[in-house]
């Protein structure tokens, strides 16, 4: 029996949808669930539901009985993180299973980042797991493709990317091929206690990203690369609370340090053919 937590978020749901089209049958797999009501998409493909906090251990010694794959999803609340994570850990030990695989990061440096209170977690998780002599597997995540969006700002085609990133590029891959990535990884053998770079071939720059989408949209899209002050000022000037524009400055910040641009990438060799091409992903947001 499998067990994903965050299941009923995107990573979660993306890995059990590549488990069910794998032809792993709906009763092998369990969903970690904090809140019943968000699971109808799980119940309806007839995934077993186990309720469970990452903040009550007893919830967890509950939810991984009998489960031999774990999936621990990192945690999307920015307190607790690492206690949340090993009460899931310390409950899978307790519970005798075989195999934990993580969600963490892909990252130069844990030291000098932009974004230290988003990255550490995911050192100190992957540290704690090692250290309980559990077998593991590491996924070391680079950003979603999916952020993209986020990070350009409303009305992107019409207005330009907003966003302080510089020249920084970024090997982006899409929720969806990271699921299937988890979802390799819980069905297949020979990942036992290695670490895979969760990244696409190539990494690009926000300039190379507009010039997709003017591509994709047929006009000149530009790149703005406001420096991180006047990011913020505009974002705060258009209601967003300055702690979120700050949070997502971070993320500009990390990429034009090209904190994420590596050489390896496990990704290909898991997936068993080429991830998907950014150009095609973003045509599969803009084109429309
Ligand atoms: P989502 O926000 O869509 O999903 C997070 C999941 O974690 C949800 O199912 C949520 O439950 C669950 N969860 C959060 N806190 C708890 C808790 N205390 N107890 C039990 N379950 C909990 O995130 P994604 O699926 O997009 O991403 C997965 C993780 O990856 C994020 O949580 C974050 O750590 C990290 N991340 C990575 C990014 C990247 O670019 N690589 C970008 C953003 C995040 P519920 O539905 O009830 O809220």
């Amino acid at each position: 029996m499998i067990l994903i937590t965050g299941a009923t978020g995107q990573l979660g749901y993306a890995t059990i949808e590549s488990l069910i089209s794998k032809g792993i049958p709906a009763n092998e797999i369990a969903a970690l669930v904090r809140d019943e009501k968000k699971a109808s998409n799980l119940i309806n493909l007839g995934i077993e539901i186990r309720i469970g906090h990452y903040n009550d251990y007893n919830s967890l010694i509950n939810a991984s009985r009998g489960i031999e794959r774990l999936l621990l999803i990192s945690s999307s609340e920015m307190v607790d993180r690492l206690i949340q994570h090993k009460n899931v850990i310390n409950a899978a030990k307790e519970n005798d299973v075989k195999h934990i695989i993580y969600t963490g990061i892909d990252i130069k440096s844990f030291e000098r980042t932009a974004i230290p209170h988003v990255s550490q977690i995911h050192k100190d998780t992957a540290d704690y797991l090692k250290g309980t002599g559990m077998t593991y597997t590491l996924l070391n995540n680079t950003l979603y493709a999916d952020l993209i969006a986020l990070f350009s700002g409303d009305n992107v085609l019409e207005s330009g990317i907003f966003f302080p990133a510089g020249t920084g590029k970024n090997p982006f891959v899409s929720r969806k091929e990271m699921g299937e990535a988890a979802a390799v990884v819980l069905t297949t053998t020979g990942h036992e206690n290695k670490e895979y770079a969760i990244t696409a071939n190539t990494a690009h720059s926000f300039s190379e990203i507009a010039e997709i989408l003017s591509d994709i949209a047929g006009k000149e899209v530009k790149y703005l690369q406001p420096d991180v002050d006047t990011y913020i000022k505009e974002l705060t000037k258009a209601g967003i609370p300055k702690e979120s524009a700050s949070f997502l400055a971070g993320f500009g910040t990390a990429i034009g340090q090209n904190e994420f641009d590596t050489d390896r990438s496990d990704l290909e060799i898991l997936l068993g053919r080429k991830p998907m091409e950014l150009r095609e992903f973003l045509s599969s947001i803009y084109g429309k």
